[in-house]
Order: structure tokens, then sequence, then C-alpha cells
């Protein structure tokens, strides 16, 4: 196919404005984004071609500029603009903007989103389109006391819906008429704040509801098609956590009557682009044909695309350009299909354990796993800025069955390293995990019900405290080939503070290279077979059959040593105050001499075995031009030498271990 244009701008930011440059990249196409002052430095700013700095901040001053972005297109001569999700895509004001400065808007007509901007009208179009949609009063009379009697004839329970909400917002659950009242005041009162709008629809609430969703594609020339459905009843207050295509326990009839409802619906507002129709369904039992109905329509690429790329092995951004461009849908519906299942789970900076509290900070290790797709527009250094969505990734993976697909999710998720920030890592793994989402049956409310125990987070383990004290020591036994057999029994004291809470260890190092911690409670649990390779620690722990293994990262924040350590598919934190302050309590005991700063070794006039004296100059290491003399903490005699003279060493290695004093 021919390129469709020679340079786009993109109107987003984060992984959805990266995921698109891609894509642009890829076809030849040059990219143009765009930044407020917190993002000059972001992935979308690095990755694309050109960009365009359109203002400060928050949100009302930069992205939801139009004129600003419209102005950026025209000046770097961009031919059209995408507009990811969120933000502006489904703003038929700025669509109309786009087209009045000769731009190309890549997504649907201004008047096709009109059609569906609001609840209570798209249901009307869609219902006279014959779609079914859920029961309800969706009518322009907004007096309590008659919404109240509507919702007493539609039966309890019911659902106050903004009419122009989105992302969950302005909706409320009403299962008695006495609340009736004042969940009406707050929805109205969400929807003024967050839309400008306090206009509701009352709607039956669907029992046992389960979200699924047909994403359909429509071209300039008449043309639409569906590419299958995804399943999104994973939601915590309405918003979508995990989602996967296709859904589970769907038969060919069902698929068949709600795909030809979603083209229907698209193809009565002469749609074009990717578009997607919400049905909301009844998950009792099995899907019935008569079991779906509309909820509404995203006229934009949805945040859950990957999922049906993965299943049809196609492009949805790639498509979304050519047919901006004019070009006909590049597939016909016969030439559609499903191949395996895929599913998609929302990596957020958030702390599940405290209430889904956003996390914002430097991301001071970022790692994916390998065997999944993972869309992100962050980069290990990062920041989670507080004005934005705190999305960090979307993991994504695909397999021939659903149980692969998720045991690869699980996989994949336990491959995640985040270092620096709260994630909701945990309680994505244990949905992944959760026995009725394995067994696809579940519905929207399975997270608010199983909450505690999917919130619930596994105690610091005795493996993460060993990891992240052996690489806090920067202790490697197999950096020198004499390793810790001439160690003796050098003792160190390590004061960590993970999530609060003081964490203690004596670490112990033993002449047969093993290593062991104890506490006040504990004494002995011993740490063998060690060996450390880069970031990778593995370890036999106790007298368990199997060697463990773990990544290990740290940072340095003002005085403070950051160690990250994923074991077991989970991620810990732990802070060392002062990152020589443990060491400094190990060399108070006189038995070890460590690197003062980071630097190398230029002299050193120690071997093991020697008698030294208190203040005796063992060697010499230069950092930063200067040098500096490493001298003996008190007198007694070398154990090892753990370094040579060449080598560079990091600030607080480490150097030198001196025989324990006999007990007194
Ligand atoms: P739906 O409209 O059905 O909820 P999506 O989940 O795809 O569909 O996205 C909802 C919209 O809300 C998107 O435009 C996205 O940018 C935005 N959004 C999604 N999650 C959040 C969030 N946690 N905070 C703010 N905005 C969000
Ligand atoms: P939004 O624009 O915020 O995405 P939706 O109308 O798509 O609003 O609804 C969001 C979510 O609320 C749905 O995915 C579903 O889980 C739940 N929901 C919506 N309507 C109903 C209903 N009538 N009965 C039960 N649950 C519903
Ligand atoms: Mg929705």
């Amino acid at each position: 196919m021919k390129k469709p244009f020679s340079k786009i701008l993109i109107a987003n930011r984060g992984e959805i404005a990266c995921r698109v440059i891609r894509m642009a990249r890829q076809m030849g196409i040059a990219t143009v984004a765009v930044y407020s002052d917190a993002d000059a430095a972001a992935m979308h700013v690095a990755m694309a071609d050109e960009a365009v700095h359109i203002g400060p901040s928050p949100v009302s001053e930069s992205y939801l500029l139009g004129a600003r972005l419209i102005e950026a297109a025209l000046t770097t001569g961009a031919q059209a603009i995408h507009p990811g999700y969120g933000f502006l895509s489904e703003n038929p004001d700025f669509v109309d903007a786009v087209d009045a400065a000769g731009l190309i808007f890549v997504g649907p007509s201004a008047a096709a989103i009109r059609a569906m901007g609001l609840k209570d009208a798209a249901k009307d179009l869609m219902s006279k389109a014959g779609v079914p949609v859920v029961p309800g009063y969706q009518g322009s009379n907004q007096d309590a006391a008659f919404l109240a009697g509507e919702a007493e004839k539609i039966g309890y329970p019911v659902l106050i819906k903004a009419r122009a909400g989105g992302g969950g917002k302005g909706m409320r659950k009403v299962g008695d008429p006495a609340e009736f009242a004042e969940a009406l005041v707050s929805a109205q009162r969400e929807g003024q704040a967050s839309f400008g709008d306090p206009h509701v629809l009352i709607e039956k609430f669907i029992t046992s509801p389960r979200h699924i969703e047909v994403q359909v594609f429509g071209d300039n020339h008449g043309g639409a098609v569906h590419l299958f459905e995804r399943d999104c009843s994973l939601q915590r207050r309405h918003q979508k956590v995990i989602e996967e295509a296709p859904a589970p326990g769907m038969t060919s009839e069902v698929r068949a009557a709600m795909t030809e409802a979603a083209v229907t619906a698209a193809k009565a507002i002469g749609y074009s682009g990717a578009g997607t129709i919400e049905f909301i369904v009844d998950g009792s039992g099995p899907l019935r044909e008569d079991g779906f109905w509309f909820m509404e329509m995203n006229t934009r690429l949805q945040v859950e695309h990957p999922v049906t790329e993965a299943i049809t092995g196609v492009d949805l951004v790639e498509w979304q350009l050519h047919v901006a461009a004019g070009a006909p849908l590049p597939l016909a519906q016969d030439a559609l299909q499903i191949n395996g299942h895929a599913f998609e789970a929302r990596l957020y900076a958030e702390d599940p354990s405290k209430g889904f509290l956003p996390a914002t900070g430097k991301l001071e290790h970022l790692a994916f796993s390998e065997h999944a797709r993972n869309d992100s527009g962050v980069r290990s250094g990062d920041s989670i800025s507080p004005f934005y969505d705190p999305m960090i990734a979307k993991v994504i993976t695909h397999a021939a069955t659903r149980t692969e697909a998720l045991d690869g999710l699980l996989r994949a998720l336990g491959e995640t390293h985040v270092a620096g920030t709260a994630t909701n890592a945990e309680f994505l793994s244990a949905l992944a995990q959760h026995d009725g989402f394995v067994n696809g049956s579940f519905d929207t409310g399975v997270i608010e019900r199983d909450l505690t125990a999917l919130t619930s987070s596994a105690p610091l383990s005795e493996a993460h405290i060993a990891f992240a004290a052996l690489a806090a020591l920067k202790l490697d036994p197999k950096a020198r080939d004499f390793g810790f057999r001439l160690w003796g029994h050098a003792e160190h004291a390590l004061r960590f503070v993970y999530d609060g809470e003081v964490v203690e260890r004596r670490i112990t190092l033993h002449g047969d290279g093993a290593v062991s911690l104890a506490d006040d409670l504990n004494d002995g649990l011993k740490l063998s077979q060690l060996s450390i390779v880069g970031a990778e620690m593995t370890a036999r722990i106790g007298d368990a059959k199997t060697l463990i293994t773990a990544q290990v990262q740290t940072a340095t924040r003002n005085a403070e040593l950051l160690v990250s350590v994923l074991c077991d598919g989970v991620v810990r934190d732990l802070l060392l105050p002062d990152p020589r302050s443990g060491l400094a309590m190990a060399a108070d005991l006189g038995d070890v001499v460590v690197a003062p700063m980071t630097g190398t070794i230029v002299a050193l006039g120690v071997a093991v075995g020697d008698h030294v004296e208190e203040g005796t100059k063992l060697g010499v290491m230069e950092a930063m031009k200067m040098e500096t003399s490493l001298l003996a903490p008190r007198a007694g005699t070398v154990a090892a030498v753990l370094c040579a003279v060449g080598d560079p060493v990091e600030g607080g290695a480490v150097l030198v271990n001196f025989e324990e004093l006999a007990a007194e």
C-alpha cells in the first residue's frame, strides 16, 4: 500500500504517542511530537523526528489546547493529526477545527463523534437502528422526582449515568429507592465537574454483568468491518484493569449477533476509522443472543486495542493512517479471523495496599519481560508526573490458548521490574491467578468482591532481604578466585528501611563461601552456592532443593541507597538510609576496609596473612583525580584482599577483610 502521509503530528503523550510514532516510522512517515513543560524530556519527544513545545504542564494549558496543536501541525508541515485516546480524541469541535485548517484528523468525522458523544442520544440512535440497548430512561426530563419514578418503573438496582461521562466517572449504582435522591445529586455533580454537563440517564443495572465490546473499523467509502470482541469485565470503579480477546465462553451464534449489531451501529453513523461498540452482557449464565445491550460507542482507538491486534494480526494504527488518507479498508470481513488468545494488563504507578493511591516519582529502574509485548511511554530514569495518568505500561501476551496466554501474562508480570515507585504489579498477578478469572467465569464485580484478598501484599521475604544485603554490601563471591574461603567469619550489620519499617540483619560470611543472615529472633538463614552475574544473583537458601534467582538493582537517591529486588515475581524496594552506615558499623567492628567513594585502586601494599597495625596504609585509590589512602581500622591479620591494582571499585565496596578478633 502506498504511504498515506509524509508527516503527521501526534496530539498526545505517553505510551499511545510512542505507539503511533513507532508505526509511523515503520511506514516511512515523519513524526512531530508535542509536549508540555513536564514532558520536555519524555520518551515520546525523544522518539519523534521533531517536537513542539505547546505549554505548561497542566493538560488544560497544553494537551487540551486544540488551537496550539493545529498551529504546531501547520508550522511543521504535518498533513494529519493523530489524537491517540483521551485528551481531544473525541472532541468534535477539535475535529472541525482540524478540518477547517486543511489538515486531516486521523479518526471519524465530527458528525459521527457528535452522534455518539452523549450516551442518551447514542442509545436513541442505536435503538432506532435496531441495536438492543440497556432498558432505561434517556429522555430530557431531569426532574428529580420524575427520575425517581422512572427508576421505580425500570426496577432496582439501577445505574445513574452522566450522559457525557467517560472513564467510569459520573456513574452511581443505586440498589435501594431510599438512596436514589442522594446518588442522583452526586452523579449530577460529578457530571458537571468532570464534563461540564449534569444531565443523566437511568439504566437497569444488569446483574452479574460482563463488559464485552466489539472493535469496528469503517472507511470513507461506506465499508465497515468488525475485528471480533474483547472482554473487559475485570474492572475497578468502572475502569478496565485486564482485558482479553476473544471473550471466554463466546459461541459462534452470540458472536455473530454481537458483531452484526456492532457493524450495524457503525454503518448507522457512516463511521470511518477505528471505533468500539461497548455492550453490557448478562453474565449470570451462558452467553445468549438476546443477552447483550449497547452501552456506548468510543469513537477512537481504545487503550486495549493491542489484544485485538494480537489475535487478528492487524495493526490498527496502520489501518487508521491508511483509512484517514482515503484508502479503502485493507481487508474484507471474510479475510479476518481469530488466531489464539490475548491478554492485556494495565501496569500503573499506584499502591493497591493504600487504596490504589497514585504514586509519582522516579522510575529508578524499568525492565520488561522479553516474553510479552510491552507498550510503554517511560524508560528507566523517567519520572511519573502528577499531571497525567500514572500508567507505566500495558503488558500484552498472546498464545494459542487462553490458559497459555494467561500463564504468559503471569510470567511476564513476574519478570517486570519497576524500582523506585509503587506499582499495581502484584495486584495484577493476583488477578491473573484468581480462580473465577482463570476459569473464565467472572463478571465486573469480581475485583470489588475479592478486593481484600487481591490487594493483600505478601510480607517481605527473607530471600529479598538476603539478596538486598548482598547487593548493599557489594559482596561478590565470584569476583576473586580466592573467594570467601579466606575471609574468616566477617560480620556485617545492616539496617534497611522497608515500607517505613526498620529491618535489621547481621550478615556473617563463612569460610565455605556461604552467607548467613540473623536477627534478634532468628539466627541462621544460610545462603550457599552464591553466584552474581551483573544484576542477577542466584543462591540456595537454607537446604531448599532448587536455587533461587533474583534481579537486584541499586540506585543512590540523595544520601540513601535504594536496593530493589525482584525475586519470585515480586519486587521489593529496600532503603539503606545512609549507604555507608551499615558498612561503617561493620568497619566499627574493625573487620573490613571499604572504598570511601567510587574510583580506581592505584596501589596495594597488603596481602593475605599480613599483620598490620592500626592506621597502616594498605593501599591508595584515586577518585575524581584525587588520591585517598586506605588505612587499617585496627591492628590485625588480613583475611582477604578483594581488589587489585587497576580495579574500578564502587563507593562502599568491601576492599579488605580482617580476621576476626578472638572473642574475649
Ligand atoms: P472506556 O471509555 O470504556 O473506559 P478505555 O478504558 O479505553 O475505555 O479508556 C477510557 C478513557 O479514559 C481513555 O480515553 C483514557 O485516556 C482515559 N483513562 C483510562 N484510564 C484512566 C485513568 N486511570 N485516569 C484517567 N484517565 C483514564
Ligand atoms: P464510560 O463512558 O465511563 O466507559 P460506560 O457506559 O461504558 O461508561 O460504563 C462503564 C462500565 O460500567 C461498564 O464497563 C460496566 O462495567 C459498567 N456498566 C455500565 N452500564 C451498566 C449497566 N447497565 N449494568 C451494569 N453495569 C454497567
Ligand atoms: Mg465505556
